[in-house]
């Protein structure tokens, strides 16, 4: 046990039926290359690699993790890493999103999505090292000069090089304002960087020669805070601006961190001791140049959620089927065995639909997500690509928040369903659970994509994103509202479509009069939203089904999994609804020492 089979045919339904990606591209000036038939040969590739290649490392890279050679200052991989990162640069998947004019494939970022949730659900650690170098490639496309996307970014799309993200330093994670790397201009036009950052991801290993750090730091006269913050690019082996590969840079790890989970993939403290480094963007301008590479990220880790809960239901369904305990409530249901299977259990059944609801419900808000940013880039009216853009904005903490937050909720079931086996090394299970923990805490904890939701997406920008949302909603119930059989759909979900509306007014209103309200109902916002949003994909699903060419069983297993979302998982918004109305006051009356 411990298996993954990707999963093709929800895939192909999600891009075709549901979100129409491939007509999307078609249209869109530079993704007409996607095809269907490229597409289908993308996904059924990956899905060999991811299940083939991936999938069998993904337990004893865990038990090998990773290893620090003091001495030399080096990291040693599990058995088969570096390998399997080579296969995936010679395939050209690494840079299958990338632009052409700088080597890569130039496909939509929404098959990149497609393709990120198998490697996530086949190793969760490997993934990230890929993971960091698209996010670095993003900043660099962005922000960099002509000769830094000449000499640092074509490296990293034919996965040359692989690139770092380095934010944190030890007093200082959610709030980058207090950050203290040093960067000194040295006359050649380079920086001297100095300071330590921690918890690194990919910060040294063995897969390539050279890495690129992209480090936040502060030039000799920045104001404090974040606006006084500037981005540089620091190589492990320093690089000319005629790319010429110098001597080590004074950029070395100086030990690895024991983790929870996710093993397999280093997390280092890095040390920079006047090394060189390049500006990139703007002096105290890092953050925004930093951003595009989280935001990049943030969706990112919000598939890693996804992938995990999609693992761990595939195995949890192989388990249930499998093992024999009791009999049905109704009498037996294979009376020829010594006892049924865990499936014929109505809270068995409870814990697998939850998965499935999240895994086929977050496919959708994620490939949504990932579709509106090729649109965000590609389409040729200005009002459509801003449209586009203040949609993933707006969904981006979502994404990260709710499917990471699904995901540690899915692992656990998945160890439930498997009983006292599921704490059991062997079986798989509990590796999940652990990998999953780390999602909703890097990119941004689940506080903190809350607050962006509640504090930047809805309320600074006043809710342009989510205003397109809901009217997206409503255009979609009021097409649907003769169709008797969405009805059971359509009337909860345009219900909970007007108090979403109702209810961000009533807490903007609240945080006027005192912004400790913002804060105090940012969380529950979050999830409150998350639950919508994909009663949303939800109704779409069952519509989508009804009218593709799909079997009779797959359209209904759709409807019943929707059935099960609105009467078991929507009604979870009431909660959150609760808790947000009840204000701030129950949790900041207690003083600072009545907590004991
Ligand atoms: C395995 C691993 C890999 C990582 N990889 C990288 C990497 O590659 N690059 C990198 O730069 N960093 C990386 N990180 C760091 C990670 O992003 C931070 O740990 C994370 O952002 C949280 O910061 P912190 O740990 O300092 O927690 P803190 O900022 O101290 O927060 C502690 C708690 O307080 C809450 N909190 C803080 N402020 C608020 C607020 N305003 N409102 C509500 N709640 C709040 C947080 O949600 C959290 O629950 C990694 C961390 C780990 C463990």
């Amino acid at each position: 046990m411990n298996r993954y089979t990707a999963p093709l045919t929800d895939l192909r339904f999600a891009l075709y039926d549901v979100l129409g990606a491939d007509a999307q591209f078609a249209r869109l000036p530079g993704c007409e290359a996607a095809t269907r038939d490229v597409i289908d040969a993308v996904l059924d590739e990956a899905a060999k690699f991811a299940e083939q290649v991936l999938a069998p490392l993904n337990q004893s890279g865990d038990q090998e993790g990773c290893t620090f050679d003091a001495a030399q200052h080096t990291v040693r991989t599990p058995k088969g890493f570096k390998e399997a990162f080579r296969q995936y640069v010679d395939g050209g998947w690494i840079g299958l999103t990338a632009k052409e004019e700088f080597g890569g494939q130039g496909l939509p970022e929404t098959l990149g999505a497609a393709l990120k949730e198998m490697i996530d659900a086949a190793n969760l650690s490997w993934g990230n090292y890929p993971m960091l170098s698209h996010g670095a490639s993003s900043a660099l496309e962005h922000h960099g000069e002509d000769w830094q996307r000449e000499v640092f970014l074509k490296p990293l799309v034919s996965g040359q090089w692989t690139g770092t993200m380095c934010l944190t330093e030890p007093h200082c994670g959610t709030d980058l304002g207090l950050l203290k790397t040093r960067a000194e201009p040295l006359p050649d036009g380079s920086y001297a960087v100095s300071g330590t950052k921690i918890f690194i991801t990919a910060g040294e290993h063995d897969f390539v020669d050279n890495i690129l750090h992209l480090v936040l730091a502060r030039l000799p006269d920045a104001p404090a805070g974040v606006k006084g913050i500037s981005l540089f690019l620091v190589p492990k082996f320093k690089v000319g601006k005629d790319g010429s590969v110098g001597e080590r840079n004074a950029a070395v790890c100086g030990s690895i961190e024991h983790k929870m989970g996710i093993h397999a993939s280093v997390t280092c403290v890095m040390n920079f001791d006047a090394a060189q480094g390049w500006m990139v963007g703007e002096p105290n301008k890092g953050l925004a140049a930093m951003f595009t590479m989280m935001n990049t990220a943030r969706l990112a880790v919000g598939l890693q959620g996804l992938g995990l809960t999609e693992r761990a239901s595939q195995n949890a369904l192989a388990y249930a089927r499998e093992r024999l305990q009791m009999r049905a409530l109704s009498g037996a249901k294979c009376p020829e065995k010594p006892a049924d299977p865990l499936l014929v259990h109505a809270d068995v059944r409870r814990m697998l639909l939850t998965q499935k609801a999240f895994a086929e419900g977050g496919r959708l808000l994620g490939l949504y997500a990932y579709l509106h940013e090729d649109v965000a880039r590609h389409a040729t009216a200005a009002d459509e690509r801003e449209r586009a853009q203040a949609l993933v904005s707006f969904l981006t903490p979502i994404v990260k928040g709710m499917l990471t937050e699904a995901g540690i909720e899915c692992t656990y079931h998945a160890q439930q369903i498997f009983g006292g086996h599921g704490f059991i090394v062997e079986n798989g299970m509990e590796q999940y659970a652990r990998d999953a923990r780390i999602t909703t805490l890097y990119e941004g904890t689940t506080q903190i994509q809350a607050n962006d939701l509640l504090g930047r997406k809805v309320m600074q920008l006043k809710g342009a994103g989510l205003k397109h949302f809901l009217s997206e909603i409503g255009a979609f119930c009021a097409q649907h509202a003769s169709h008797a059989e969405l009805a059971e759909f359509i009337g909860p979900l345009s219900a909970a479509a007007r108090e979403w509306g109702t209810l961000t007014q009533e807490i903007g209103q609240r945080a006027t009069a005192d912004i400790e309200e913002m804060g105090a109902a940012a969380y529950d916002y979050l999830f409150y939203s998350g639950y919508v949003a994909l009663a949303y994909f939800w109704a779409r699903a069952v519509a989508a089904a009804q009218a593709s060419a799909h079997s009779a069983d797959f359209k209904q297993a759709k409807r019943l999994t929707a059935r099960f979302y609105y009467a078991r998982i929507l009604p979870r918004t009431q909660a959150h609804l609760a808790a947000i109305r009840s204000g701030a006051a129950t949790l900041l009356d207690m003083s600072d020492a009545q907590f004991g």
